[in-house]
């Protein structure tokens, strides 16, 4: 038995190999925490975590990159001070500062606060959870956290935080996996996004329009027109067939993309999308 992430109630279903509970009301699936491997320090978001990607694979995906950056600059336009939750290796609020914001960054890992001081002003970065890092109330007119809600154990106390150090009308953008995909219904607990146990919370579109209403957002908008890991889904159809994925055959299966990345366009098209984009407004 364990209760609900977002509504609180009691639940047993369990799903994945009992190692996720699930709550029907919300269409969350949250981690059994006492299944959960031990934190260690920096809970294993240690430097190597943010080399996972293959540096050359991350070359030929750039233009996906590039795409996925205008996108968000669109979102973001006109708003000054924008904070990147979970800003990882920096990348993004290094991004944002080259088009003119005012950017921030706050992470729990002390490794990738370190590479992000490479890129953007120290004194910008906070090194701990959204909660510990104690912004200022109505602070920033936007925040986004890009794959980040899905590694968070307590969404409702983080997007309460979230919604607290926005500005009136403020802006929050969220990319998550999208577990009601047809690609991760097809892989289960082979996805390229189930990647436990640092996701340790699946949302659908349902689930996370629920848990943004519930901590007072408005205007919750859900894309699945979004531009990145188009490549995940061909992926994801290896994996359901038990096909192991070494780097030197995602290397040799580049070709295959030409197929895939249009069918997973037209999934988007169709609101079926492996991972979606949540905007929504305080
Ligand atoms: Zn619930």
């Amino acid at each position: 038995m364990a209760h609900c992430l977002i509504c609180n109630s009691h639940t047993d279903r369990r799903r994945f190999g009992g190692r996720f509970f699930y709550c029907p009301d919300c269409d969350l699936h949250f981690a059994d925490r006492s299944a959960l491997p031990a934190p260690g320090d920096d809970a294993g978001y240690g430097a190597d975590y943010y080399k996972r990607g293959s540096c050359l694979l991350d070359w030929m995906f750039r233009v996906f990159t590039v795409l996925e950056q205008r996108r968000i600059l669109s979102v973001v336009k006109g708003c000054h001070r924008v904070l990147d939750i979970g800003c990882g290796s920096g990348w993004m609020a290094e991004w944002l500062q080259r088009h003119g914001a005012e950017a921030y960054g706050v992470d729990t890992s002390k490794a990738a606060i370190a590479l992000a001081a490479g890129k953007v002003d120290p004194s910008h970065l906070r090194c701990g959870t959204l909660a510990s890092a104690k912004f200022e109330t109505g602070f920033f007119d936007a925040a986004v956290a890009v794959h980040v809600l899905e590694h968070v154990e307590d969404p409702v106390a983080f997007a309460t935080e979230a919604r607290r150090i926005l500005r009136e009308d403020g802006v929050l953008l969220l990319r998550i996996p999208n577990l009601a995909s047809w690609e991760a219904k097809l892989a289960g607990e082979r996805w390229y996004h189930f990647d436990y146990p640092f996701h340790i919370a699946h949302y659908s579109p349902r689930a996370v329009t629920r848990l943004l209403q519930t901590c007072g957002f408005r205007n919750v908008q859900i894309s699945h027109a979004v531009t990145e890991y188009r490549q995940t889904l061909l992926y994801s159809v290896l994996s359901a067939l038990g096909v192991p994925l070494p780097f030197w055959l995602k290397v040799s299966l580049l070709p295959l993309q030409v197929v895939f990345m249009p069918l997973a366009c037209l999934l988007a098209l169709l609101g079926n999308s492996g991972t979606i984009e949540v905007v929504a407004r305080k």
